[in-house]
């Protein structure tokens, strides 16, 4: 019974695959983002500045609407220093974006860009929901930091169709994307997903899906050695950031760059690598008890420095 159970299963994966064999980035016109906090709408923002049609929902009318102000004052700003596409402006980009509180909206979307809270079990929901919704042919992609690809992939029964892709925070202005290839995801879906971001103008690189791929693999111990070396005294948190911006021509040093990710959110994706990974990314005692203090960097006013 199970033998015939998993040969119906591979079946229906093949079948899958081939009818969607070639697909291109040509087959996406609309754009669904789920989740509209500061990942959510600046992808929202880039899809429709590049002429997707574009549908966000978040759980409430309210972050829904605070996701419009946010794509709303980045669009103003880019289009005062004239950062906008030729022949587009903001009133036509802004346009392209609706917004939702019901995730059955995004029924016609050719492909999902989830970017909601970074929680496993959230995640699956989303796309367990999101499977039963979308069309055979769409494409479900995570804007995951740290969490496993194929484990939100699981949730589906689509796991070939789905895909990471790791923007970076501001997305409008943020050049790279990390596409993350889960266990099942197929080299149809991966090369789907880099011509994508390349539609938006990002450029891309790959990761295979290990804890914290590429970029959070190796930041968050930098950004955690940064507080230690604080911490214990080795310099002035001017000088370590100083240090290493001068000394190894990064944009911001630890300290300035934990500040705008988020103390929180360092600290978050700090555990779960930490869980995954062992000992070498134990988070920072000085990060933990910011974080215990409300001190979450930018966000709060107040971090590792202070902000008006
Ligand atoms: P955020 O807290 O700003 O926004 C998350 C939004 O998702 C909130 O508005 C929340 O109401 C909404 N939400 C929660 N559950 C939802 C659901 N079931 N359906 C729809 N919306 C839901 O978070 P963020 O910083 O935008 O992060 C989103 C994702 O992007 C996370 O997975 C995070 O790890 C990842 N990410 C964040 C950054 C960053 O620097 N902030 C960078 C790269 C990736």
């Amino acid at each position: 019974m199970a033998r015939v159970g998993t040969l119906i299963l591979i079946v229906t994966a093949q079948q899958r695959m081939s009818q969607h064999q070639h697909q291109t980035v040509d087959s996406i016109d609309s754009v669904g983002v789920v989740g509209a906090g500061t990942m959510g709408s600046g992808i929202a923002q880039v899809a429709a500045t590049h002429g997707y049609d574009v549908i966000v929902r978040d759980i409430e009318q309210e972050y829904v609407e605070n996701g419009f102000e946010t794509i709303e004052n980045s669009l103003g700003r880019l289009g005062d220093r004239d950062s906008l596409p030729d022949g587009e402006d903001t009133e036509t980009i802004r346009n392209r974006i609706k917004g939702t509180t019901e995730l059955d909206d995004l029924a016609d979307c050719d492909l999902v860009v989830e970017a909601a809270l970074e929680d496993l079990d959230v995640k699956r929901d989303v796309f367990a929901d999101l499977d039963d919704i979308v069309g055979d042919e769409a494409v479900l992609a995570t804007n995951t930091s740290t969490i496993s690809i194929t484990s939100i992939a699981s949730a589906t029964e689509r796991p070939e169709r789905v895909v990471g892709l790791h923007f970076m925070n501001p997305v409008p202005i943020m050049e790279g994307v990390e596409v993350v290839v889960g266990e099942k995801t197929t080299d149809e879906i991966t090369e789907l997903a880099h011509e994508f971001a390349e539609a938006l103008e990002k450029t891309t690189w790959e990761s295979d899906d290990k804890p914290g791929f590429v970029t959070n693999r190796i930041l968050m111990p930098w950004i955690n050695e940064g507080i230690r070396a604080y911490d214990e005294g080795v310099a002035t948190k001017d000088d370590i950031d100083a240090g290493m911006e001068l000394g190894t021509n990064v944009p911001m040093g630890p300290l300035t760059l934990a500040d705008h990710i988020g103390l929180d959110i360092c600290l978050h994706a700090s555990e779960t690598l930490h869980e995954e990974l062992g000992d070498r990314y134990q988070p920072a005692y000085l990060l933990k008890r910011k974080v215990e203090a409300g001190e979450l960097g930018k966000k709060t006013g107040k971090g590792f420095y202070e902000y008006e």
